[in-house]
């Protein structure tokens, strides 16, 4: 059994690398922003509280968000063979979080594929993809936002999985295609 976090800002590439990991290692895939993007979809009470913190740009409160990463793990059989976590962990928090629950089913870790990119080539990015998503947090004001509560909350993550001997870096920019191949190169590295 394999798993694996997406880590890196928003605007990265971290779902799209997603969808290719899925096709060549068949893993199951959690983006929590897309899960909470269809309960605000569906005017769930949880989706409620979810747009409030999403449309300022803020990380949804730890607790709440580990509860549902685990009911998202329970309610799907397929998550036990191996998942590929896309935005989850975002916090310190989290990532410990991440790692009692595993241990609890039995599973671990084992690589956080880290996508790296500079701002400006970001905010580029996610200013493109708002003119199509018609996302409510891809606006120029909630770009600078997330980016700033990335850099704060988010980016000490990249030293915890360091110091766990996890990370594995990968240069972000470039055809998806070639990062795809550079992403395939780490982790078979990794898995020596
Ligand atoms: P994403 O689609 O991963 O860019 O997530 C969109 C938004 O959903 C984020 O800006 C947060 O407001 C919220 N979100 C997604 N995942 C998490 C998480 N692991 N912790 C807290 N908030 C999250």
């Amino acid at each position: 059994m394999f798993n694996l976090v997406i880590f890196g800002a928003p605007g990265s590439g971290k779902g799209t690398q997603s969808e290719f990991i899925i096709k060549e290692y068949g893993l199951f895939h959690i983006s929590t922003g897309e899960v909470l993007r269809d309960h605000i979809a569906r005017g769930t009470e949880l989706g409620k509280i979810a747009d409030s913190f999403i449309s300022k740009g803020q990380l949804i409160p730890d607790e709440l968000m580990i509860d549902i990463l685990c009911d998202v793990l329970d309610s799907n059989p397929a998550a036990a063979d191996g998942v590929i976590f896309d935005g989850f962990p975002r916090t310190i928090h989290q990532a410990k979080a991440l790692k009692e629950v595993l241990e609890k089913r039995g599973t671990q870790l084992n690589a956080v594929i880290g996508l790296e990119v500079e701002d400006e080539e970001l905010i580029d990015r996610l200013i493109k993809r708002g003119k199509e998503s018609g996302r409510s947090d891809d606006n120029l004001e909630t770009i600078q936002q997330r980016l700033k509560v990335y850099h704060s909350q988010t980016s000490p993550l990249r030293d915890y999985y360091i110091e766990e001997g996890k990370y594995l870096s990968i240069k972000g920019s470039g055809s998806v295609t070639e990062i795809f191949e550079t992403i395939k190169a780490a982790i078979a590295h990794s898995q020596r």
